[in-house]
């Protein structure tokens, strides 16, 4: 023979192995070593009367053959081949052949091993069992291909290099949905989602993207876990308190799915990061609790004709927007013009909320998500859905694409170096008495209700709640140092922002609240 042979391939015939045998022969060769499984009549106490599998071909010959490669380069052989069986197979029949040469038998052993571990865990096959009693189901193949395919030459090499292949995923259960099956799975499979935000409606989403097998994950979220988020934020523990979520998160979707690629990245999202974060991804899902966050996002996702999934949520209510700047849909900004400035609307942390709303929300936005990768009917189009959770009720709004959005005037995207530093409007005291000696009259700027429960430490403060103090008539000196404290430096910032741009030049914010004060020794 004049070429090494390396391949991977499917066969709907029976798998002839003498011609395969002589394609492996090489004088220089001493081992060769092959293995073959067969279709068993049985699986996990069901009789099975015949199997039939599927591939989704394009990727699964890619993967395969770089499987052969790898195989060839890492053990040094000198030929491999790996033959797998599509369609209508009988019990007894064989239903996937490996075979290698070698100079000795030792990296044949080993060769032929690797390539049919990696073929059951990486290559997209499903299988599907007719049982004796006349049922059938999807199964992925590696769940079953070790008790139901007989090991036949390698069985005294060395223990399974993959513990975990005992528990691997299976999608039998989205599969058997005629919409889905397994063309819909390996569409899953090659996708690449960015899921911004892990919170309330973030862990839903994660959670069911993993679940369904979406290929690659990434998560952004610069915040740590907080007790206060486990109400609704199911997918953490108590103990994981004070960990990066993005971090905690990924853990999880691994352990749930181990198949899939999770990339975690503990940053917040601004302008300055962006554009990197989503570039890889061709799917946004917004899961964030800020408008500012909304807003970038909707920008670039219109920007970089990329589909993104928006929800918000507010108390006992939320809303769902699907964007498709791939298809000339409307955009966020369509429908609101004037984007709300952040904090001056509760978040969850000041307005409250019970915890299965933003899981309801989160849920709808990983079913879009869903229908968007797999091209489903019934896609949430150019509209805005409201549900009010206290009545039940749902209401759809026509979302009409703005003139200006057509002509790429809706976007107003900040380039990063724009950006005004946001540390300076930030002043870190370890008390607010420190503050007052350093020159600064104190502002909270929370509900009288949030006061009376949790007064301010130490000096008085003076009392202007947010809305007041900027939709009012608050008597403030333009040039008067004031440093702006809430619960947790969100509100106090975003009102920072607000008076600094309408001229109040030394107005400042304490990050983290009045939470992140120190207790005055005398109280
Ligand atoms: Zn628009």
């Amino acid at each position: 023979m004049d070429a090494t042979v390396s391949t991977f391939s499917f066969s709907r015939a029976p798998i002839a192995i003498t011609e395969l045998q002589g394609r492996l022969k090489d004088p220089a060769c001493g081992g060769y070593a092959s293995f073959e499984g067969w279709v068993r009549d049985h699986n996990e106490g069901e009789r099975v009367a015949h199997l039939e599998y599927e591939a989704f071909e394009p990727l699964a010959i890619k993967e395969g053959a770089r499987i052969v490669a790898e195989a060839l380069a890492r053990f040094g052989v000198e030929h491999a081949a790996c033959v797998h069986r599509l369609g209508d197979l009988a019990i007894g029949e064989m239903a996937v052949w490996v075979g290698v040469t070698a100079r000795h038998r030792q990296e044949a052993f080993l060769a032929c091993r690797y390539i049919i571990d990696e073929v059951k865990h990486r290559v997209p096959i499903w299988k599907k069992e007719h049982y004796q009693n006349g049922d059938s189901g999807w199964v992925n193949c590696e769940r079953c291909a070790a008790p139901a395919v007989q090991p036949h030459v390698h069985s005294h090499v060395h223990a399974h290099e993959h513990p975990a292949a005992a528990h691997a995923a299976d999608y039998s259960r989205q599969m058997a949905l005629k919409e889905v099956g397994v063309s819909g799975q390996a569409r899953l499979a090659a996708a690449r989602v960015l899921v911004v935000g892990a919170g309330g409606l973030g862990v839903p989403v994660l959670s069911y993207l993993a679940g369904a097998g979406v290929g690659r994950i990434g998560i952004v979220d610069g915040d740590r876990l907080e007790p206060s988020n486990l109400h609704r934020q199911t997918l953490y523990a108590l103990a994981d308190t004070g960990q990066p979520k993005a971090e905690l998160a990924a853990a999880r979707l691994r352990a749930l799915n181990p198949e899939i690629d999770v990339r975690p990245h503990s940053v917040r999202l601004d302008a300055a990061n962006a554009a990197e974060l989503l570039e890889p991804y061709e799917l946004v899902i917004d899961c964030t609790d800020n408008f500012s966050t909304k807003f970038l996002l909707n920008d670039l996702c219109v920007r970089l004709a990329k589909p993104a999934i928006l929800s918000s949520v507010y108390q006992y209510e939320g809303q769902l927007q699907v964007i498709r700047p791939d298809r000339g849909g409307a955009c966020l900004r369509c429908i609101w013009p004037h984007a709300t400035r952040d904090g001056l609307v509760g978040n969850c942390a000041e307005a409250g909320v019970l915890g299965p709303v933003p899981g309801i929300f989160g849920s709808l936005q990983a079913l879009e998500a869903l229908k968007v990768l797999l091209d489903l009917p019934g896609q949430l189009g150019d509209e805005l859905l409201v549900m009010d959770l206290t009545s039940l009720t749902i209401s759809r709004l026509r979302a009409r694409r703005a003139a200006a959005c057509a002509n790429g005037q809706c976007v107003r995207l900040v380039e990063a170096a724009s950006v005004p530093p946001m540390q300076d409007l930030e002043r870190t005291f370890a008390s607010l008495d420190e503050a007052v000696r350093a020159g600064f009259t104190i502002i909270d700027v929370r509900e009288p209700r949030e006061v009376a429960e949790a007064p301010a430490p130490g000096v008085a403060a003076t009392l202007i709640p947010v809305q007041q103090l900027l939709h009012g008539t608050p008597d403030l000196a333009r040039d008067g140092r004031y440093l702006l404290v809430c619960a947790s430096g969100k509100r106090s910032l975003a009102a920072a922002a607000e008076l600094r741009a309408r001229g109040f030049s030394a107005v400042h914010s304490l990050p983290g609240g009045i939470g992140r004060l120190e207790r005055p020794l005398n109280a």
